[in-house]
């Protein structure tokens, strides 16, 4: 058999978000079935996915069931636990590997990982209690951020660490756990480069996406990013090393600061700074299901399964349009109907029923004509 997984072959996705949905579809197309394993009841994922399973990722019964019905195991968030990682793993091929997601899901042991690939990130120093922050300050200085190791994602898990602030009460605020305090890199701008490894070695990367946070939560991404073409094909190099260094499998997105002035003649001093490295596909990648030629929850079936990638190019690039993906996070989705009505303008919806602030309830892509306007991203 040439590949690994044939079309009627059931994969098991662990998370059941919009991701997992999304994964979920690009699976049907190309005739896998899924199997969802999540712990909450109404996860959107369960409404497109061929099975389910309502289990809580602590029940060691329920996941060794769950990996005896599935051909593969990937996941579309790396906040599970990694005992949970290592059950499936002893029962199942699990992509990309529990070594790479027990790297991801510490901030600690990635910032190791990027620093030891040479790879630049925030200067950064390892805090587990009051004391070593103390220590980690008086190195790092104030203003500065104090992030949990683990299960941090959206903002979450992170204080900024203000002029005076208590240190034992900031500690303690951010719930006494493991922790990094990491120095604030004054970007220019933020991007992230998706792309996909299959278990062959082959790489593909998406266009650099440019990235615009509101309130620690990505709100729109545009492509392509607007970049010297070299700090561009520096971030794609960057990212390649990250994932051969990994071995990884599946699709992989990188989160970067751009640091320095852009847009004049400033531009030789560009660096970047990886942020973050999320196993997975990625809310900065959805514009590629629209933009791209495969789209990224494709490319993740694919890599996984062992196929040949799909082509990661952008059709527009070619007409110079652009592309924009926005977030309708809480209350912005009421304006479905609205969107529905624009020309051109591609909605998805993830069918949550309760639009609670900060929650992502769906997303749109515009594809624009022309390159990016000059706004402040
Ligand atoms: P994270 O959860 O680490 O991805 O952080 C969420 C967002 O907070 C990032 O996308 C940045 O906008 C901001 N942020 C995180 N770390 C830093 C840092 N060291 N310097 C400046 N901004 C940061």
């Amino acid at each position: 058999m040439p590949f690994e997984l044939v079309p009627g072959a059931t994969i098991g996705i662990l998370g059941g978000g919009q991701l997992g949905r999304m994964l979920a579809l690009a699976a049907a197309k190309l005739g896998l079935k899924t199997h969802v394993y999540a712990q909450d009841p109404e996860s959107p994922a369960f409404d497109v996915a061929s099975a389910r399973t309502i289990a809580p990722y602590e029940d060691e019964l329920r996941l060794m069931e769950f990996a005896g019905k599935v051909e593969l195991i990937t996941f579309e968030f790396e906040n599970i636990p990694s005992r949970a990682a290592s059950i499936l793993s002893d029962a199942c091929l699990v992509r990309p590997s529990p070594e790479t997601l027990a790297i991801c899901q510490d901030r600690l042991a990635e910032k190791e990982f990027l620093t030891a690939a040479g790879i630049k990130t925030a200067p950064y120093m390892r805090v587990d209690d009051a004391g070593a922050l103390a220590r980690a300050v008086a190195q790092i200085g104030r203003p500065s951020i104090l992030k949990t190791r683990r299960f941090g994602y959206d903002g979450k898990g992170q204080i900024l660490l203000r002029e005076g602030a208590d240190l034992a009460v900031t500690f303690r605020t951010l719930g006494g756990t493991p922790a990094i305090l990491e120095a604030i890199v004054p970007f220019a701008k933020e991007i992230s480069v998706v792309a996909a490894r299959a278990p062959s070695g082959e790489f593909a990367a998406y266009d650099v996406c440019e990235n615009l946070h509101e309130n620690h939560i990505l709100k729109s991404t545009r492509v392509p990013a607007r970049l010297p073409p070299e700090i561009a094909a520096e971030a794609v190099q960057l990212t390649r090393a990250i994932v051969d260094s990994l071995d990884y499998s599946g699709v992989i997105a990188v989160e970067m600061f751009v640091v320095g002035e852009t847009g004049g003649a400033s531009d030789a001093y560009l660096e970047l700074c990886v942020n973050e490295i999320a196993p997975r596909v990625h809310n900065s990648g959805h514009w590629t299901l629209e933009g791209a030629v495969t789209s990224q929850f494709e490319q993740h079936i694919r890599a996984i399964a062992g196929w040949p990638l799909g082509a990661a190019n952008r059709p527009g690039a070619q007409k110079s349009e652009h592309v924009e993906m926005e977030n309708l996070i809480g209350e912005d989705v009421l304006v479905w109907a609205k969107i529905l009505g624009e020309p051109g303008a591609s909605l998805h919806l993830y069918g949550k029923a309760e639009a609670r602030p900060g929650r992502k309830m769906g997303h749109v892509t515009r594809i624009i004509p022309g390159p990016v306007r000059e706004r402040a991203i």
